[in-house]
Protein backbone atom coordinates (compact mmCIF):
# COMPACT_ATOMS: atom_id res chain seq x y z
CA UNK A 1 0.00 0.00 0.00
CA UNK A 2 1.09 3.06 -0.77
CA UNK A 3 0.55 6.94 0.86
CA UNK A 4 -2.11 7.26 -1.63
CA UNK A 5 -4.05 3.92 -1.50
CA UNK A 6 -4.10 4.70 2.49
CA UNK A 7 -4.92 7.96 2.40
CA UNK A 8 -7.99 6.58 0.17
CA UNK A 9 -9.15 3.89 2.41
CA UNK A 10 -9.10 6.09 5.39
CA UNK A 11 -10.97 8.90 3.45
CA UNK A 12 -13.78 6.55 2.51
CA UNK A 13 -14.22 5.14 6.32
CA UNK A 14 -14.48 8.73 7.35
CA UNK A 15 -17.51 9.25 4.57
CA UNK A 16 -19.02 6.03 6.20
CA UNK A 17 -19.04 7.56 9.56
CA UNK A 18 -20.00 10.91 8.73
CA UNK A 19 -22.90 9.18 6.65
CA UNK A 20 -23.63 7.23 9.69
CA UNK A 21 -23.45 10.55 12.27
CA UNK A 22 -25.62 12.70 10.33
CA UNK A 23 -28.36 10.19 9.42
CA UNK A 24 -28.30 8.90 12.91
CA UNK A 25 -31.95 10.34 13.81
CA UNK A 26 -33.40 9.25 10.28
CA UNK A 27 -32.61 5.30 11.68
CA UNK A 28 -35.58 4.03 13.69
CA UNK A 29 -34.29 3.83 17.27
CA UNK A 30 -33.21 -0.51 17.43
CA UNK A 31 -32.40 -2.41 14.07
CA UNK A 32 -35.83 -4.17 12.10
CA UNK A 33 -35.97 -8.09 11.35
CA UNK A 34 -33.92 -7.39 7.88
CA UNK A 35 -31.45 -5.66 9.37
CA UNK A 36 -30.87 -8.08 12.29
CA UNK A 37 -31.06 -10.95 9.67
CA UNK A 38 -28.41 -8.76 7.85
CA UNK A 39 -25.61 -9.60 10.70
CA UNK A 40 -25.66 -13.22 9.13
CA UNK A 41 -23.21 -12.07 6.51
CA UNK A 42 -20.24 -11.76 9.40
CA UNK A 43 -20.44 -15.40 9.51
CA UNK A 44 -17.52 -16.41 7.71
CA UNK A 45 -14.82 -18.45 8.07
CA UNK A 46 -11.73 -16.68 9.19
CA UNK A 47 -9.99 -15.37 5.38
CA UNK A 48 -7.57 -18.15 4.42
CA UNK A 49 -5.93 -15.03 3.25
CA UNK A 50 -6.55 -11.21 3.37
CA UNK A 51 -9.07 -9.53 2.07
CA UNK A 52 -9.20 -5.66 0.11
CA UNK A 53 -9.50 -3.06 3.12
CA UNK A 54 -11.95 -1.19 1.59
CA UNK A 55 -14.12 -3.92 0.77
CA UNK A 56 -13.95 -4.78 4.82
CA UNK A 57 -15.06 -1.24 5.80
CA UNK A 58 -17.52 -1.28 3.13
CA UNK A 59 -18.81 -4.52 4.36
CA UNK A 60 -19.00 -3.29 8.18
CA UNK A 61 -21.03 -0.26 7.06
CA UNK A 62 -23.38 -2.06 5.03
CA UNK A 63 -24.04 -4.92 7.28
CA UNK A 64 -23.12 -3.30 10.57
CA UNK A 65 -24.45 0.36 10.62
CA UNK A 66 -28.10 -0.45 10.08
CA UNK A 67 -27.93 -3.32 13.17
CA UNK A 68 -26.82 -0.62 15.59
CA UNK A 69 -29.15 0.86 18.23
CA UNK A 70 -29.28 4.09 17.36
CA UNK A 71 -28.41 5.58 20.69
CA UNK A 72 -26.04 8.24 19.55
CA UNK A 73 -29.80 10.29 18.54
CA UNK A 74 -31.70 11.85 19.69
CA UNK A 75 -34.74 9.17 20.28
CA UNK A 76 -33.09 6.59 22.37
CA UNK A 77 -33.96 6.62 25.75
CA UNK A 78 -32.86 3.03 27.29
CA UNK A 79 -30.91 2.04 30.14
CA UNK A 80 -28.62 5.20 30.74
CA UNK A 81 -26.71 6.00 27.85
CA UNK A 82 -25.54 8.86 26.48
CA UNK A 83 -25.34 9.65 23.03
CA UNK A 84 -22.24 11.66 21.61
CA UNK A 85 -21.40 15.13 20.75
CA UNK A 86 -19.66 15.68 17.60
CA UNK A 87 -16.80 17.24 18.93
CA UNK A 88 -16.38 14.42 21.21
CA UNK A 89 -16.91 12.14 18.06
CA UNK A 90 -14.30 14.50 16.32
CA UNK A 91 -11.55 14.52 18.41
CA UNK A 92 -12.41 10.62 19.10
CA UNK A 93 -11.09 10.51 15.58
CA UNK A 94 -8.19 12.73 15.75
CA UNK A 95 -7.21 10.46 18.90
CA UNK A 96 -7.42 7.27 17.17
CA UNK A 97 -5.24 8.51 14.17
CA UNK A 98 -2.64 9.48 17.04
CA UNK A 99 -3.16 6.25 18.50
CA UNK A 100 -0.94 7.25 21.48
CA UNK A 101 -0.52 5.04 24.77
CA UNK A 102 -1.63 7.00 28.21
CA UNK A 103 0.10 4.98 30.57
CA UNK A 104 2.71 7.21 31.01
CA UNK A 105 3.46 11.27 30.32
CA UNK A 106 6.74 10.08 28.02
CA UNK A 107 4.25 7.62 26.22
CA UNK A 108 2.36 11.40 25.37
CA UNK A 109 3.20 14.41 26.15
CA UNK A 110 0.11 15.75 24.50
CA UNK A 111 -2.10 13.22 26.49
CA UNK A 112 -0.55 14.36 29.80
CA UNK A 113 -1.03 17.44 29.68
CA UNK A 114 -4.62 17.17 28.50
CA UNK A 115 -5.37 14.81 31.57
CA UNK A 116 -3.94 17.29 33.98
CA UNK A 117 -5.97 20.35 31.96
CA UNK A 118 -9.26 18.16 31.90
CA UNK A 119 -8.45 17.13 35.84
CA UNK A 120 -8.73 20.90 36.76
CA UNK A 121 -12.41 20.67 35.04
CA UNK A 122 -13.89 18.11 35.55
CA UNK A 123 -13.11 18.89 39.42
CA UNK A 124 -13.92 22.69 39.14
CA UNK A 125 -16.97 22.28 36.80
CA UNK A 126 -18.39 19.40 39.59
CA UNK A 127 -17.40 21.49 42.30
CA UNK A 128 -14.92 18.60 44.10
CA UNK A 129 -12.00 19.20 46.34
CA UNK A 130 -8.94 20.88 43.84
CA UNK A 131 -6.62 18.47 45.14
CA UNK A 132 -8.27 15.49 44.10
CA UNK A 133 -6.68 12.60 41.70
CA UNK A 134 -8.65 11.93 38.09
CA UNK A 135 -8.37 8.50 37.20
CA UNK A 136 -9.93 7.77 33.65
CA UNK A 137 -11.14 4.15 33.23
CA UNK A 138 -13.37 1.91 31.11
CA UNK A 139 -16.43 3.34 33.29
CA UNK A 140 -18.27 3.44 36.53
CA UNK A 141 -18.15 0.15 37.20
CA UNK A 142 -14.22 0.22 37.06
CA UNK A 143 -14.11 3.74 38.55
CA UNK A 144 -16.05 2.50 41.53
CA UNK A 145 -13.62 -0.71 41.68
CA UNK A 146 -10.55 1.45 41.38
CA UNK A 147 -12.06 4.01 44.20
CA UNK A 148 -13.12 0.70 46.22
CA UNK A 149 -9.63 -1.19 46.19
CA UNK A 150 -8.28 2.25 47.16
CA UNK A 151 -10.33 2.60 50.10
CA UNK A 152 -9.66 -1.26 51.23
CA UNK A 153 -6.11 -0.41 51.40
CA UNK A 154 -6.38 2.84 52.42
CA UNK A 155 -8.62 1.64 55.53
CA UNK A 156 -6.77 -1.57 56.01
CA UNK A 157 -3.37 0.30 56.15
CA UNK A 158 -5.21 1.83 59.38
CA UNK A 159 -5.41 -1.14 60.44
CA UNK A 160 -1.54 -1.75 60.52
CA UNK A 161 -2.13 -4.36 57.32
CA UNK A 162 -0.81 -4.07 53.94
CA UNK A 163 -2.85 -5.51 51.38
CA UNK A 164 -0.68 -4.63 48.36
CA UNK A 165 1.71 -6.75 49.79
CA UNK A 166 -0.23 -9.68 51.60
CA UNK A 167 -3.36 -9.54 50.44
CA UNK A 168 -6.59 -10.06 51.90
CA UNK A 169 -6.43 -13.81 53.40
CA UNK A 170 -5.92 -12.82 57.50
CA UNK A 171 -6.31 -9.02 56.83
CA UNK A 172 -8.16 -7.56 59.79
CA UNK A 173 -11.52 -6.81 58.97
CA UNK A 174 -13.84 -3.85 58.58
CA UNK A 175 -17.35 -3.13 57.53
CA UNK A 176 -18.81 -2.12 54.13
CA UNK A 177 -22.30 -0.33 54.32
CA UNK A 178 -24.11 -0.17 50.86
CA UNK A 179 -27.74 1.04 50.55
CA UNK A 180 -30.52 -1.50 49.48
CA UNK A 181 -30.77 0.62 46.00
CA UNK A 182 -26.83 0.43 44.89
CA UNK A 183 -26.80 0.00 41.48
CA UNK A 184 -25.61 -4.32 40.62
CA UNK A 185 -22.19 -3.29 39.32
CA UNK A 186 -21.40 -1.37 42.79
CA UNK A 187 -21.81 -4.92 44.29
CA UNK A 188 -19.76 -6.30 41.35
CA UNK A 189 -16.84 -4.13 42.04
CA UNK A 190 -17.01 -4.59 45.77
CA UNK A 191 -16.57 -8.31 44.90
CA UNK A 192 -13.60 -7.54 42.31
CA UNK A 193 -11.67 -6.07 44.74
CA UNK A 194 -12.36 -8.83 47.07
CA UNK A 195 -14.35 -7.51 49.45
CA UNK A 196 -17.56 -10.08 48.46
CA UNK A 197 -20.66 -8.83 47.23
CA UNK A 198 -22.63 -10.47 49.81
CA UNK A 199 -20.98 -9.68 52.86
CA UNK A 200 -22.04 -5.93 53.57
CA UNK A 201 -24.34 -4.32 55.19
CA UNK A 202 -27.69 -3.38 53.53
CA UNK A 203 -29.20 -0.28 54.28
CA UNK A 204 -33.16 -0.06 53.86
CA UNK A 205 -33.97 2.68 51.12
CA UNK A 206 -36.68 5.13 50.98
CA UNK A 207 -39.71 4.70 48.44
CA UNK A 208 -37.66 6.72 45.59
CA UNK A 209 -34.72 4.32 46.43
CA UNK A 210 -32.51 6.90 48.86
CA UNK A 211 -30.54 5.14 51.65
CA UNK A 212 -32.08 5.63 55.01
CA UNK A 213 -29.68 7.22 56.97
CA UNK A 214 -31.04 6.89 60.26
CA UNK A 215 -31.07 3.45 59.67
CA UNK A 216 -27.26 3.24 59.36
CA UNK A 217 -25.85 0.41 61.27
CA UNK A 218 -24.38 0.19 64.95
CA UNK A 219 -21.30 -0.82 63.66
CA UNK A 220 -17.84 -0.50 66.51
CA UNK A 221 -14.94 -0.72 63.58
CA UNK A 222 -14.43 1.53 60.47
CA UNK A 223 -16.65 1.12 57.73
CA UNK A 224 -16.68 1.76 53.70
CA UNK A 225 -19.75 3.59 53.32
CA UNK A 226 -20.96 3.01 49.45
CA UNK A 227 -23.54 5.95 48.78
CA UNK A 228 -25.05 6.72 45.11
CA UNK A 229 -25.70 10.00 43.36
CA UNK A 230 -28.58 9.00 40.71
CA UNK A 231 -30.40 5.60 42.01
CA UNK A 232 -30.53 3.88 38.47
CA UNK A 233 -34.67 3.80 38.17
CA UNK A 234 -35.82 7.11 40.10
CA UNK A 235 -32.75 9.03 39.70
CA UNK A 236 -32.71 10.00 43.26
CA UNK A 237 -29.79 10.51 45.84
CA UNK A 238 -29.02 9.48 49.01
CA UNK A 239 -28.83 12.19 51.94
CA UNK A 240 -25.09 12.86 51.85
CA UNK A 241 -24.98 15.17 54.48
CA UNK A 242 -27.11 12.38 57.07
CA UNK A 243 -24.02 10.14 55.99
CA UNK A 244 -20.95 11.92 56.52
CA UNK A 245 -21.92 13.65 59.68
CA UNK A 246 -23.20 10.22 60.76
CA UNK A 247 -18.98 8.84 59.90
CA UNK A 248 -18.16 12.36 61.65
CA UNK A 249 -19.67 11.24 64.73
CA UNK A 250 -17.67 7.97 65.20
CA UNK A 251 -15.19 7.50 67.28
CA UNK A 252 -11.79 8.55 65.64
CA UNK A 253 -10.96 4.97 64.95
CA UNK A 254 -14.23 4.06 63.88
CA UNK A 255 -14.33 6.27 61.32
CA UNK A 256 -13.95 5.15 57.51
CA UNK A 257 -14.20 6.26 54.02
CA UNK A 258 -17.42 7.26 51.79
CA UNK A 259 -17.69 6.42 48.50
CA UNK A 260 -20.27 8.13 45.76
CA UNK A 261 -21.23 5.73 43.12
CA UNK A 262 -22.44 9.01 40.89
CA UNK A 263 -21.94 7.14 37.19
CA UNK A 264 -25.04 9.79 35.38
CA UNK A 265 -25.65 11.21 38.76
CA UNK A 266 -22.81 13.44 39.50
CA UNK A 267 -22.94 15.80 36.91
CA UNK A 268 -25.61 17.51 38.53
CA UNK A 269 -23.30 19.16 40.46
CA UNK A 270 -22.50 20.75 37.32
CA UNK A 271 -25.91 22.52 37.46
CA UNK A 272 -26.21 25.15 40.06
CA UNK A 273 -29.92 24.08 41.03
CA UNK A 274 -30.31 20.71 40.87
CA UNK A 275 -26.53 20.98 42.86
CA UNK A 276 -28.31 23.12 45.80
CA UNK A 277 -31.59 20.83 45.63
CA UNK A 278 -29.73 17.29 45.41
CA UNK A 279 -26.05 17.60 46.51
CA UNK A 280 -25.70 18.74 49.82
CA UNK A 281 -22.73 17.31 51.36
CA UNK A 282 -21.79 15.09 47.82
CA UNK A 283 -18.92 17.25 48.12
CA UNK A 284 -17.83 15.51 51.84
CA UNK A 285 -16.34 12.23 50.35
CA UNK A 286 -13.40 10.83 49.85
CA UNK A 287 -14.18 9.53 46.49
CA UNK A 288 -16.44 9.56 43.48
CA UNK A 289 -16.98 7.39 40.03
CA UNK A 290 -18.89 8.50 37.40
CA UNK A 291 -18.79 7.94 33.57
CA UNK A 292 -17.84 10.73 31.14
CA UNK A 293 -19.67 8.13 28.40
CA UNK A 294 -22.92 8.48 29.92
CA UNK A 295 -23.99 12.04 30.64
CA UNK A 296 -20.91 14.11 29.41
CA UNK A 297 -21.89 12.37 25.70
CA UNK A 298 -18.23 11.26 24.72
CA UNK A 299 -17.72 8.11 23.17
CA UNK A 300 -17.81 4.85 24.86
CA UNK A 301 -15.89 3.59 27.11
CA UNK A 302 -14.82 6.12 29.48
CA UNK A 303 -15.24 5.98 33.74
CA UNK A 304 -13.84 8.46 35.79
CA UNK A 305 -12.46 7.73 38.84
CA UNK A 306 -11.61 10.79 41.59
CA UNK A 307 -10.32 10.29 45.11
CA UNK A 308 -9.82 13.08 47.23
CA UNK A 309 -6.09 11.85 48.22
CA UNK A 310 -4.18 10.78 45.08
CA UNK A 311 -1.58 9.06 47.62
CA UNK A 312 -4.41 6.26 47.93
CA UNK A 313 -4.80 5.55 44.27
CA UNK A 314 -1.18 5.83 43.94
CA UNK A 315 0.02 3.40 46.33
CA UNK A 316 -2.89 1.01 45.19
CA UNK A 317 -2.04 0.76 42.06
CA UNK A 318 1.95 1.64 41.19
CA UNK A 319 3.25 -1.00 39.14
CA UNK A 320 6.32 -0.59 41.58
CA UNK A 321 5.84 -2.55 44.97
CA UNK A 322 5.13 -0.59 47.77
CA UNK A 323 4.19 3.29 48.34
CA UNK A 324 6.58 5.47 45.90
CA UNK A 325 6.39 9.37 46.29
CA UNK A 326 3.71 11.57 44.11
CA UNK A 327 6.06 12.83 41.56
CA UNK A 328 5.33 16.42 40.30
CA UNK A 329 3.62 14.38 37.16
CA UNK A 330 0.98 11.98 37.03
CA UNK A 331 1.56 8.74 35.86
CA UNK A 332 -1.38 7.01 34.51
CA UNK A 333 -0.50 3.66 34.92
CA UNK A 334 0.34 4.07 38.66
CA UNK A 335 -2.96 5.49 39.32
CA UNK A 336 -5.58 3.38 37.46
CA UNK A 337 -5.60 -0.37 37.07
CA UNK A 338 -4.63 -0.61 33.74
CA UNK A 339 -1.28 -0.20 32.32
CA UNK A 340 -1.50 1.01 28.31
CA UNK A 341 -4.54 2.74 27.81
CA UNK A 342 -6.73 4.82 25.65
CA UNK A 343 -6.00 8.92 26.21
CA UNK A 344 -9.86 8.86 27.10
CA UNK A 345 -9.34 12.53 28.37
CA UNK A 346 -8.73 13.79 24.60
CA UNK A 347 -12.48 13.28 24.03
CA UNK A 348 -13.24 15.06 27.53
CA UNK A 349 -11.10 17.71 26.89
CA UNK A 350 -12.92 18.20 23.74
CA UNK A 351 -16.85 17.90 25.42
CA UNK A 352 -15.63 20.23 27.98
CA UNK A 353 -14.04 22.98 26.16
CA UNK A 354 -16.61 23.00 24.10
CA UNK A 355 -19.53 23.16 26.24
CA UNK A 356 -18.00 25.29 28.49
CA UNK A 357 -19.56 26.02 32.22
CA UNK A 358 -22.83 27.17 30.85
CA UNK A 359 -22.87 24.24 28.01
CA UNK A 360 -22.20 21.72 31.21
CA UNK A 361 -24.97 23.06 33.10
CA UNK A 362 -27.23 23.64 30.07
CA UNK A 363 -26.67 19.78 29.33
CA UNK A 364 -27.85 18.64 32.32
CA UNK A 365 -31.12 21.51 32.71
CA UNK A 366 -32.20 20.19 29.22
CA UNK A 367 -32.23 16.32 30.16
CA UNK A 368 -34.34 17.16 32.88
CA UNK A 369 -36.31 19.36 31.73
CA UNK A 370 -37.60 16.96 28.72
CA UNK A 371 -37.41 13.84 31.43
CA UNK A 372 -40.02 16.37 33.56
CA UNK A 373 -42.22 17.08 30.11
CA UNK A 374 -42.40 13.24 29.41
CA UNK A 375 -43.71 12.33 32.94
CA UNK A 376 -46.35 15.63 32.61
CA UNK A 377 -47.24 13.86 29.24
CA UNK A 378 -47.82 10.71 30.32
CA UNK A 379 -49.10 11.29 33.98
CA UNK A 380 -52.79 11.24 33.10
CA UNK A 381 -52.14 7.57 31.32
CA UNK A 382 -49.65 6.00 33.37
CA UNK A 383 -48.41 6.09 36.97
CA UNK A 384 -45.24 8.24 37.12
CA UNK A 385 -43.58 6.55 40.00
CA UNK A 386 -40.78 8.48 40.82
CA UNK A 387 -40.08 12.23 42.08
CA UNK A 388 -38.84 13.37 38.59
CA UNK A 389 -35.63 15.38 40.20
CA UNK A 390 -33.28 14.49 37.12
CA UNK A 391 -33.41 12.85 34.10
CA UNK A 392 -35.38 9.20 34.77
CA UNK A 393 -39.07 8.60 34.28
CA UNK A 394 -40.41 5.45 36.12
CA UNK A 395 -43.38 4.38 34.67
CA UNK A 396 -46.28 1.80 35.62
CA UNK A 397 -49.55 0.86 33.66
CA UNK A 398 -51.97 0.60 36.96
CA UNK A 399 -55.44 -1.33 36.84
CA UNK A 400 -58.44 -0.94 39.12
CA UNK A 401 -56.11 -3.14 41.86
CA UNK A 402 -53.32 -1.63 41.21
CA UNK A 403 -50.12 -2.45 39.36
CA UNK A 404 -51.23 -4.24 36.19
CA UNK A 405 -48.03 -6.40 35.74
CA UNK A 406 -48.91 -8.17 31.56
CA UNK A 407 -50.30 -4.48 30.32
CA UNK A 408 -46.61 -2.78 31.82
CA UNK A 409 -45.10 -5.75 30.36
CA UNK A 410 -47.12 -5.68 26.71
CA UNK A 411 -46.84 -1.84 26.93
CA UNK A 412 -42.35 -1.82 27.06
CA UNK A 413 -42.77 -4.71 24.39
CA UNK A 414 -44.90 -2.75 22.00
CA UNK A 415 -42.82 0.38 22.85
CA UNK A 416 -39.77 -1.96 21.39
CA UNK A 417 -41.78 -3.17 18.50
CA UNK A 418 -43.09 0.25 17.42
CA UNK A 419 -38.89 1.28 17.06
CA UNK A 420 -39.31 4.85 16.85
CA UNK A 421 -38.72 5.32 20.33
CA UNK A 422 -36.26 2.62 22.17
CA UNK A 423 -36.84 2.06 26.39
CA UNK A 424 -36.79 -0.39 28.46
CA UNK A 425 -37.88 -2.26 31.55
CA UNK A 426 -37.24 -2.60 34.95
CA UNK A 427 -38.46 -4.23 38.24
CA UNK A 428 -39.82 -1.57 40.65
CA UNK A 429 -41.19 -2.85 43.99
CA UNK A 430 -41.66 -5.79 42.84
CA UNK A 431 -43.34 -5.32 39.55
CA UNK A 432 -42.62 -4.31 36.09
CA UNK A 433 -41.86 -0.40 35.49
CA UNK A 434 -40.63 0.98 32.29
CA UNK A 435 -37.85 2.71 32.36
CA UNK A 436 -36.95 5.84 30.30
CA UNK A 437 -34.02 7.90 30.72
CA UNK A 438 -32.75 11.25 28.74
CA UNK A 439 -29.23 11.16 28.27
CA UNK A 440 -28.52 12.12 24.64
CA UNK A 441 -27.81 15.92 24.56
CA UNK A 442 -29.61 15.89 21.09
CA UNK A 443 -32.70 15.51 22.93
CA UNK A 444 -34.82 18.37 23.45
CA UNK A 445 -38.89 19.22 24.11
CA UNK A 446 -39.59 18.18 20.45
CA UNK A 447 -38.03 14.62 21.15
CA UNK A 448 -39.47 14.86 24.29
CA UNK A 449 -42.91 15.47 23.15
CA UNK A 450 -42.78 13.06 20.19
CA UNK A 451 -41.39 10.38 23.01
CA UNK A 452 -44.75 10.82 24.75
CA UNK A 453 -46.52 10.76 21.69
CA UNK A 454 -45.24 7.01 21.13
CA UNK A 455 -45.87 5.84 24.15
CA UNK A 456 -49.34 7.30 24.30
CA UNK A 457 -49.72 6.11 20.94
CA UNK A 458 -48.26 2.06 22.11
CA UNK A 459 -50.11 2.42 25.23
CA UNK A 460 -53.43 3.16 23.17
CA UNK A 461 -52.78 -0.16 21.37
CA UNK A 462 -51.77 -2.64 24.16
CA UNK A 463 -55.50 -1.38 25.80
CA UNK A 464 -57.22 -1.88 22.48
CA UNK A 465 -55.65 -5.44 22.21
CA UNK A 466 -56.83 -6.07 26.20
C1 LIG B 1 -24.28 2.71 34.60
C2 LIG B 1 -24.03 2.67 36.05
C3 LIG B 1 -22.94 1.97 36.59
C4 LIG B 1 -22.01 1.17 35.71
O1 LIG B 1 -21.39 2.02 34.78
P1 LIG B 1 -20.61 1.43 33.50
O2 LIG B 1 -20.13 2.65 32.82
O3 LIG B 1 -21.62 0.67 32.71
O4 LIG B 1 -19.53 0.56 34.01
C5 LIG B 1 -22.73 2.03 37.94
N1 LIG B 1 -23.56 2.71 38.74
C6 LIG B 1 -24.63 3.39 38.29
C7 LIG B 1 -25.50 4.15 39.24
C8 LIG B 1 -24.90 3.39 36.91
O5 LIG B 1 -25.95 4.06 36.44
Amino acid sequence: MDRDDDQDLLRAAAGMALEYAVTVDDRPAAPDAAALAGLAVFDEPLPATGAPAEQTLKLLHAAGSPATMASAGAHYFGFVIGATLPAALGASWLASAWDQNAALPAMSPAAARLHEVTRGWLLDVLGLPAGAAVAYVTGATMANAASLAAARDALLGRLGWDAQADGLFGAPAFDVVVGAGAHSTLRKSLGLVGLGRSRVHIVPTDEQGRLRADLLPDLPGPVLVCAQAGEVNTGAFDPFDDIADWLARRPAEAKGWLHVDGAFGLWALADPARRDRLCAGLDRADSWATDGHKWLNVTHDCGIAFVRDPAHLRHTFTAAAGYTPMGDTFDAMHHTPQSSQRARQVEVWAALRTLGRAGVADLVARSCDAATLIADRLRPELTVLNDVVLNQVLLRVDGPDGPDAAATSALIAEIQADGRIWCGGTQWDGAPALRVSVSSWKTGPDDAAFAADVILACAARVRAAA
